[in-house]
């Protein structure tokens, strides 16, 4: 069956090297796949510009995916991204601390009216508690969960950091690639 589609679509030798197939899909020399399956189901070959089967166009299409740029990771880039990120959300957690903390501070001096956020609630209760000696275990307490928080942050920050990378060296955009592709073959 397969030699005679082979014979019928004129693929009897391999696209890239020229090697005779003799009814095989992959290419004894090079290795190469000589079909794909197209939108319709059926096997039509690498080469083929236009789907013989329900005319799709793949003229446009990479012919070779195992060739891709970039196979294996940079993993001191895939590093520094994620060190760059861990940083920035540092940054930004720190900053949202520092607004926090000083509305939750200038709200007690002045009335006692209870703010809206959650952690400047925390933040107020907590201040409340220093004057004993509990709000003191309170706060020790406290030191350790913001050293958590700080991690967790980290952590969360490295995370977007390293995904930003892949996404961008294109590692996960072509487990995409081939749906997105599709839609633009469509749109034409
Ligand atoms: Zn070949
Ligand atoms: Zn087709």
């Amino acid at each position: 069956m397969g030699a005679v589609d082979s014979e019928e679509l004129g693929a009897d030798r391999c696209y890239k090297c020229d090697a005779a197939l003799e009814g095989a899909e992959m290419c004894p020399q090079c290795g190469r796949k000589q079909y794909r399956v197209c939108y319709c189901g059926e096997k039509i070959p690498v080469a083929a510009r236009v789907c013989p089967y329900c005319g799709a166009d793949w003229s446009h299409s990479h012919r070779v995916r195992h060739k891709s740029r970039s196979s294996k990771l940079d993993y001191k880039k895939l590093a520094r991204s994620a060190g760059l990120g861990a940083l920035a959300t540092l940054v930004a957690a720190g900053l949202t601390n520092i607004v926090i903390t000083s509305i939750a501070r200038r709200s007690l001096s002045s009335h006692q009216v209870m703010p809206s956020s959650f952690l400047a609630r925390v933040e107020l209760a907590l201040q409340s508690l220093g004057q004993t000696t509990i709000g003191a275990m309170q706060r020790a307490i406290d030191m350790g969960a913001s050293l958590v928080w700080v991690f967790i942050v980290i952590l969360i920050g490295a995370g977007l950091g390293a995904v930003t990378y892949l996404a961008r060296s294109g590692f996960i955009r072509r487990r995409r690639s081939r749906s997105t592709h599709k839609r633009r073959t469509r749109a034409e």
